[in-house]
């Protein structure tokens, strides 16, 4: 799966980063980015990384399935 951060909402608070380390890091413009497998579809679902995006102040992150095409979580 790949991760996509809304860049237009998100705040820079960085709860998404103390939840999934794994998967997300805060860019030099403090914004959160997916790292390397997230970004690109090869990355794994982890409790962390579901708790992240179900507490992401914003609503700004989004699961999709490894093509990009089909979004997991939330839910269409
Ligand atoms: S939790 Fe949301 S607002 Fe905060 S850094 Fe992560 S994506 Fe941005």
């Amino acid at each position: 799966m790949l991760v996509r951060v809304d860049r237009d909402r998100c705040i820079g608070s960085g709860m998404c980063v103390l939840s999934a380390p794994e998967a997300l890091a805060l860019g030099p413009d403090g914004q959160a980015l997916p790292v390397a497998g997230f970004a690109d579809g090869g990355g794994e679902l982890t409790d962390g990384l579901a708790e992240a995006v179900e507490f992401c102040p914003v609503e700004a992150l989004t699961l999709h399935s490894a093509s990009g095409g089909h979004r997991i979580d939330p839910p269409e």
